[in-house]
């Protein structure tokens, strides 16, 4: 990979701090069309990334368009889901959804993240490695970011600037938070753990997720368990949950995970010596709850800007989603620099809080009506053991969770999702108006080329 010695106090078109889905995939977008761009990643790539390693369809069409769909070959493909509850077991294809693959991945993200953060080098992008974003660059006497102090490889610190900072630093987002950027904390925060385990299974065409995981008391959790074959001898396992009420607040995920083996150990054939290293964990910011999302001369993507699905705890296509999306915006606004004012530069810059009000708010305000459906551990129970009994229903269910739903499609859906709104309400009837007022647009297709 390029890794250029005079960079030091050199000024670009776009700086990215952060080399993970987000980060790679809008520094792929800006050098394809050209732009000057450097991405800084704090690690060395190939390195790890505590992640469940699973890529849905949605992923694999943003994989896909970043001319990767041949790599994605050499690892291990998956059908679809089998869903685990109650006694239950269901397996579910994945849907047609308009230009998405019937199919998924598993790819370990020290694979992943490699494979994407070379592919925009070899657009023209420049890798920066084992350089880490300590802070922001402002403009004397002005809120408008000009660049990155930067702590390099042999522990040397510059300064790089540039038009545009895109932060893309993950769920903790020190730079984010740097900024002012904060989580909108009555919104829930979802907490992960994962492992790998060695398993006969780890082929297996299907990944499995049980949708019944229990506290110590035996209440349901508003979370699930999951184990992601990933074809090489070995299978990711882990569970999620969200801190839907205090009770699941600092919940212990360690425990949830022993729990979760222990439950699972016999039909995956685990044995004591199937544990590869001990599992870790992070959080999952979600439902586009994190902002402002844009400023001046800044914009924010991936986990820093909170866009995990709620519904599944899904990120990285969102992280590749969000980083295309601040692209399009920023190669606009940079077509226009020696023609615009700063201030109409920075007001094209805005344009990308709409573009993701567009693809995304109908979606995340019925995923909140779901999140505080489920925050219930009876209404919890009583849907997960009733959609288990139907395999129409379950099927729908993973379309609309997975974020595949049709145009032709939309109807039903949206009629579904009202009468979930009303059960909703019937159990919190001072559910709060913006989560309801306009549920008849839904935008739910996957961003196209
Ligand atoms: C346990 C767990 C399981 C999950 N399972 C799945 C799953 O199966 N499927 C799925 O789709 N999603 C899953 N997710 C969510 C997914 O991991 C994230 O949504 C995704 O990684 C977000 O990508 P990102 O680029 O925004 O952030 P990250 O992947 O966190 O990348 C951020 C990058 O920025 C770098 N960085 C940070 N600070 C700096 C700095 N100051 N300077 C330079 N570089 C910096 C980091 O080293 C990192 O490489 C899971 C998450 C967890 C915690």
């Amino acid at each position: 990979m390029a890794n250029r010695l005079d960079l030091e106090n050199s000024t670009h078109d776009v700086i990215v701090i952060g080399g993970g889905p987000s980060g790679s995939s809008c520094g792929y977008w800006l050098a394809k069309s050209g732009w000057d761009t450097v991405v800084l990643e704090k690690k060395q790539f190939p390195r790890e990334k505590t992640c469940g390693d699973g890529l849905t369809p949605r992923s694999v069409k943003q994989l896909e368009d970043m001319g990767l769909g041949t790599d994605l070959g050499s690892y291990h493909r998956y059908e679809g889901l089998r869903a685990v509850a109650f006694n239950r077991e269901l397996e579910l294809k994945w849907p047609k959804a308009d230009d998405l693959q019937t199919y998924g991945y598993c790819v370990t993200r020290y694979d992943l993240d490699y494979m994407v953060a070379s592919q925009a080098v070899k657009y023209g992008a420049l890798l920066r490695q084992k350089s880490q974003a300590e802070s922001l660059i402002f403009e004397e006497n002005s809120d408008k970011v000009i660049g990155v102090n930067v702590l390099g490889p042999d522990g040397n610190r510059y300064q790089l600037y540039s038009k545009v900072v895109v932060i893309a630093d993950g769920a903790n987002s020190r730079i984010g938070r740097s900024i002012g950027i904060s989580r909108d904390r009555s919104y829930p925060l979802g907490l992960a753990i994962r492992g790998y385990f060695y398993s006969p299974k780890h082929d297996d065409p299907f990944i499995e997720s049980h949708l019944d995981i229990r506290d110590e008391e035996g209440s349901v959790m508003p979370g699930y368990g999951w184990i992601f074959p990933l074809g090489d001898g070995r299978v990711n396992v882990g569970a999620g949950l969200l801190n839907t009420s205090n009770r699941w607040k600092g919940y212990n995920t360690s425990k949830l995970m022993d729990a979760f083996v222990a439950q699972i150990s016999g039909r995956w054939k685990l044995t004591t010596d199937s544990a590869i290293a001990e599992p870790t964990g992070g959080k999952l910011p979600m439902g586009l709850t994190v902002g402002p999302r844009v400023g001046k001369g800044w914009m924010i993507v991936g986990d820093a800007g909170g866009s995990i699905n709620p519904f599944n705890g899904e990120g990285i296509a969102y992280a590749y989603e969000t980083g295309r999306l601040a692209s399009t915006v920023i190669d606009e606004a940079l077509r226009l620099y020696d023609e615009v004012s700063t201030e109409q530069f920075n007001s094209i810059l805005r344009k990308y809080n709409m573009i993701l009000e567009d693809n995304y708010r109908d979606y995340y305000r019925v995923a909140s009506i779901f999140v505080e459906a489920i925050s219930r551990p009876k209404l919890l129970k009583f849907l997960i053991s009733n959609g288990m009994r139907s395999k129409t229903i379950m099927e729908w269910v993973l379309r609309v969770m997975a974020n595949l739903v049709r145009e032709e499609d939309k109807g039903f859906v949206e009629y579904a999702l009202s009468a979930a709104e009303y059960a909703a309400r019937v159990f919190k009837p001072n559910l709060p108006q913006t989560l309801v007022d306009s549920p008849n647009s839904l935008k739910i297709q996957s961003l196209t080329s």
